[in-house]
């Protein structure tokens, strides 16, 4: 079954300026900006400008400049707010979730990267 994108899902109206957000960073493919209910002292949301639902329909059908692009950006946010280990930071963790089982709110990819305490195990068992 292809990817279904909804145009009215809370970030495409984000990049279509009918709302706003908390930017981070911007550049010509891409948008990262707080989140609006933070997880951890820094939560970062980092999304494409192209519609795609998630995770395996951005890297299956998005072009090369686009990708590249996407990354460059999450590592530029990773360095605008020092938790990337190689400057000295703490670290941090980035997360994606796709669909229904990973409870994915919103059907506009994203990557959250979380970081400013301690993260815990990824995953609590619940078996
Ligand atoms: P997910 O469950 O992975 O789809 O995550 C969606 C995230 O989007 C959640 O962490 C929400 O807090 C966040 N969110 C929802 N609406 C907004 C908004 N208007 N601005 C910033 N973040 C938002």
């Amino acid at each position: 079954m292809p990817h279904h994108y909804d145009p009215q899902n809370i970030f495409a109206r984000i990049l279509r300026g009918e709302i706003p957000n908390d930017t981070v960073l911007e550049t010509e493919h891409t948008l990262a900006f707080r989140d609006i209910r933070p997880q951890t002292p820094q939560h970062v949301l980092v999304i494409p400008k192209g519609a795609y639902v998630c995770f395996d329909h951005f890297a299956s059908e998005a072009s090369a400049d686009e990708i590249v692009d996407f990354h460059r950006t999450a590592a530029q946010v990773c360095a605008m707010l020092g938790i990337s280990p190689a400057d000295g930071g703490n670290g941090f963790r980035t997360v994606s979730n796709a669909g229904l089982d990973a409870v994915q709110e919103v059907p506009h990819y994203h990557m959250h990267i979380l970081a400013g305490r301690p993260l815990g195990p990824m995953l609590s068992r619940r078996d």
